[in-house]
């Protein structure tokens, strides 16, 4: 989408922004697509699809759940998608998680250009990370990923009991969730909700899926990737 239509539907579908957080999503659009010139952080090469792949589907859980002076987790940020456009759009202060270095340095290198308070970048692995950072987090959010089942286990324990983890999914969201009944129990969390919207240009079916936490996790979760892997929940 072009610039005025994103900031239109941006307007009419998820949340009303103001026009310095639009002009620094433009920023990172083309911060982001310059970068991926030289390492590759999306297969999305064009400022159009950009706006509606990175940019709208990172924004569409505005539209459902109040992020405003929460604690926030991004996991497996990659280049900063979801977490960057809700950090510029949303007062709460955000954390974005990943184990590619390269990736936080670029994401931090951002921030600190932008002067951007309330979002930092965390170089680790999530199942390392949470155990230092365990219930910590009032939500927790994350994109492509892994499937349901195994990201239930790297991104339940860092939620306070009570606390939200939002995951966006494609089509296959559905096989997903009847696969990660199990990991729903072990890990005490419910699905509460789940919201159905389209990305613009090609009516792509975007899920987003709302899961509660209901209990403190058990210490012995997260286990070791290689368990999480190979024998999932
Ligand atoms: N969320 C971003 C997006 O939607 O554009 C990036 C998605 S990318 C396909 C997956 C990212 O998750 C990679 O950057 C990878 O390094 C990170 N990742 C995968 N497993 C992880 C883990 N256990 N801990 C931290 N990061 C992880």
């Amino acid at each position: 989408m072009d610039k005025t239509t994103f900031k239109e539907l941006v307007n009419k579908n998820i949340k009303v922004l103001n026009e310095e957080s639009f002009s620094l999503l433009e920023e990172l659009l083309h911060y982001t697509l310059d970068a991926n010139k030289k390492f590759n952080l999306t297969g999305i090469k064009d400022d159009n699809s950009f706006r509606n792949v990175m940019l709208y589907d990172s924004l569409i859980p505005l539209k459902y759940v109040d992020f405003a002076g929460k604690n926030v987790l991004d996991v497996g940020t990659g280049g900063g998608f979801p977490g960057l456009p809700l950090a510029i759009s949303e007062n709460g202060h955000f954390d974005l998680l990943d184990s590619t270095k390269k990736k936080i340095d670029h994401i931090n290198n951002f921030i600190n250009l932008y002067h951007l308070q309330n979002v930092r970048g965390i170089n680790a692995r999530a199942e390392e990370y949470a155990k230092e950072n365990a219930e910590k987090y009032d939500i927790v959010i994350s994109r492509a990923v892994s499937s349901l089942n195994i990201l239930l286990e790297i991104t339940i324990p860092f939620l306070k009991v009570g606390g939200i983890l939002l995951t966006l999914k494609g089509d296959k969201a559905e096989e997903e969730i009847k696969d990660s009944k199990n990991a729903l129990k072990k890990l005490d969390a419910e699905i509460i909700d789940t919201k159905i919207d389209y990305l613009d240009d090609d009516n792509e079916k975007r899920v987003l899926i709302i899961i509660k936490k209901n209990k403190k996790t058990n210490d012995k979760y997260p286990r070791s990737y290689s368990d999480i892997k190979f024998k999932p929940l």
